[in-house]
């Protein structure tokens, strides 16, 4: 499944974060909320994003 997230440093041309691949996310749970961390596919900076508990569950798979 591809996981897609904005990337802060990708931006379009009205200078807006656009979305993109995240490679390699992992999964973190805090105070039971889900977020996953991994890199842009594009340009390969650090990404972020918040998970629902049902989209955390496919990633573990
Ligand atoms: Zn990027």
């Amino acid at each position: 499944m591809d996981m897609k997230a904005l990337c802060m440093r990708c931006r379009d041309a009205k200078n807006k974060p656009t979305m993109q691949v995240m490679l390699d996310p992992k999964v973190t749970e805090k105070n039971n909320r889900y977020s996953a961390k991994g890199k842009c596919a594009k340009c390969g900076g650090n990404m972020f994003k918040f998970l629902s508990k049902e989209d955390a569950g496919k990633l573990k798979k």
